[in-house]
């Protein structure tokens, strides 16, 4: 690796990695990568025609046969030699997130350690792949269960984790020996690729780790192509959907990750401070846009007055800046199309009569007037028939829903069409273990806002928030790479007991 991998994001026309090389061809289709704090163009991507596609999942099929006959010891040691490398590149990985996502650099830090967090889960590969044995279950004969890799796997992600949701599934997929194919966003490209020439110095061989970049056209050759054994998507509902439906009726195995409104339940002896820091952090962090947002706060009882208050106070003051400004809490949104969708839902709510408190939409940041910058914006008296309550706004967009009672609030909650993340803050214990019991969403956290499950544990939400039985990286990964076999063995001793026409029993 030389220092001009850092400067990746100083590339005109960012292309795809498909076999080991880099490769721009000469006559694709472009997108425009934005700098989000500036507001201008920073560069191309390509868009992967169905050619392209092919190349990349062809080049993935040809180094199955090696990688996957590969020693799971060996396929780990190659593991042990990226998240190394991955520690060593965390602060470029980190800047070409900031780049052309936005967020702030210690958040994007932040980021990278998460998704390494699932390399390392998976640099015990050879424990998390033994198999079951059953000695003797008939005279001389013995069973076991292996499980065995699904082959070429494909990776559609979402702008807002460019490296930690890709991570949550290639490291585990190649671990358990299948070869991959990612189709990061074409928002924020930049990353993938970088990535993929620390696997190449990491000694994994050329083909096992593939990068097409794309749109529509790129992610329907990889849903159709007879090649692609499993699908792993994370995105926003309808393209979840369509993904989980297109790749099933192709014969894929599909896990396909959607949106969320994760909603926060403040019962009436919380304890404010740590309620408001925690709906501050959770709310506006990384301006919203996190698939574990809390963008609604559910106020129980008389608690309401006292936590808009405080929100009130706190949300201006919250620094808003460029990414790499060391004292920025918040950066830009993605895109321009982002903001005007973002500051479409705060206008509606106020036409809608939710109670706008606290309104960002007239932020400026100084010297950088172009950049896609929203200020915090929090709403009272959200009503669960508007739009800013039903749908997912995926910004700096706060949403106070006052309720009367537990019941009414968990109700709420387990009527939403979305069930990714939710949290409860609470000095009652039985009203949290109620809260976890009954709760209909797939991550759930007692005073803690953002309840992300570690590498060792699984990801994913229930309801509109994912399509497919497999929730991402821990045991699920594993399971969702893998597909088992079961073998029943007798060795011939010289007792041949003829043909058998009945159903076998065990004897
Ligand atoms: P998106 O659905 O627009 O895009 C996701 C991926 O799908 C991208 O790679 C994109 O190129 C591709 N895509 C977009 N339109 C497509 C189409 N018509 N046909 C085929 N492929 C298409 O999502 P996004 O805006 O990049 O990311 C934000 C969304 O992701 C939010 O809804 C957020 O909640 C969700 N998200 C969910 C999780 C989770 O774990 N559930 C995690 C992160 C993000």
């Amino acid at each position: 690796m030389g220092s001009s991998d850092s400067s990746l994001a100083q590339q005109a026309v960012i292309g795809h990695w498909i076999g080991g090389q880099a490769l721009v061809p000469a006559d694709s289709r472009l997108a425009s990568v934005f700098d989000p704090a500036r507001g201008g163009v920073a560069r191309q991507v390509v868009l992967a025609s169905r050619a392209e596609v092919d190349a990349a999942v062809r080049a993935a099929a040809d180094a199955l046969p090696a990688w996957s006959a590969t020693s799971a010891l060996r396929r780990a040691r190659v593991m042990f030699k990226f998240k190394a490398l991955v520690e060593q590149y965390a602060d470029e990985l980190a800047a070409l997130i900031v780049a052309e996502h936005g967020k702030v650099f210690s958040d994007a830090q932040g980021e990278v350690v998460r998704g390494l967090e699932v390399v390392e889960f998976a640099c015990g590969i050879p424990q998390l792949l033994k198999g079951e044995y059953s000695e003797q279950v008939g005279t001389g004969i013995d069973m076991y269960s292996v499980r065995q890799p699904m082959g070429v796997c494909v990776g559609i992600t979402p702008f807002n984790f460019p490296v930690m949701v890709p991570m949550w599934m290639f490291p585990m997929a190649i671990a358990c020996g299948n070869t991959f194919v990612l189709k990061p966003s074409e928002r924020d490209p930049s990353a993938s690729l970088l990535i993929a020439r620390l696997f190449k110095e990491a000694g994994l061989p050329d083909g096992v780790f593939n990068v097409v970049h794309g749109d529509k056209e790129a992610v329907d050759a990889l849903l159709e192509h007879p090649s692609v054994a499993a699908v792993s998507f994370v995105g926003s509902t309808p393209i979840a959907k369509y993904i989980h439906d297109t790749a099933s009726r192709n014969g894929k195995r599909v896990q396909a990750l959607g949106g969320a409104k994760n909603h926060m339940l403040v019962m009436p002896d919380a304890d404010l401070d740590q309620a408001v820091d925690a709906l501050i952090g959770a709310a506006y962090g990384s301006a919203g846009e996190r698939c574990m947002a809390i963008s609604v706060a559910v106020a129980v009882g008389g608690i309401a007055d006292a936590l808009v208050a405080r929100l009130a106070e706190r949300v201006p003051g919250i620094k808003v800046a460029p990414g790499m400004d060391s004292s920025a809490e918040m950066g830009p949104l993605v895109t321009r199309a982002h903001l005007d969708k973002v500051r479409g839902y705060v206008d509606a709510g106020v036409a809608e009569g939710a109670k706008l408190v606290i309104d960002g939409r007239g932020l400026k940041v100084p010297g950088h007037e172009q950049g896609f910058f929203l200020g915090g914006c929090l709403f009272d008296h959200v009503r669960p028939d508007m739009s800013i309550y039903k749908e997912e706004i995926f910004g700096p967009v706060l949403a106070i829903v006052r309720v009367a009672s537990f019941d009414e609030g968990l109700k709420l909650i387990n009527e939403h069409e979305f069930g990714n993340g939710c949290a409860i803050f609470t000095r009652e214990g039985d009203a949290a273990r109620e809260f976890a019991s009954r709760v209909q969403v797939g991550m759930v956290g007692i005073n803690v806002p953002i309840p992300v499950p570690l590498a060792f544990h699984s990801f994913g939400g229930w309801k509109a928030s994912l399509f497919g039985d497999h929730h991402m990286h821990g045991p699920e990964g594993v399971r969702f790479y893998t597909r088992a076999k079961e073998v029943t063995q007798r060795w011939p001793a010289g007792i041949r007991a003829g043909a058998e026409f009945v159903m076998p029993t065990m004897k």
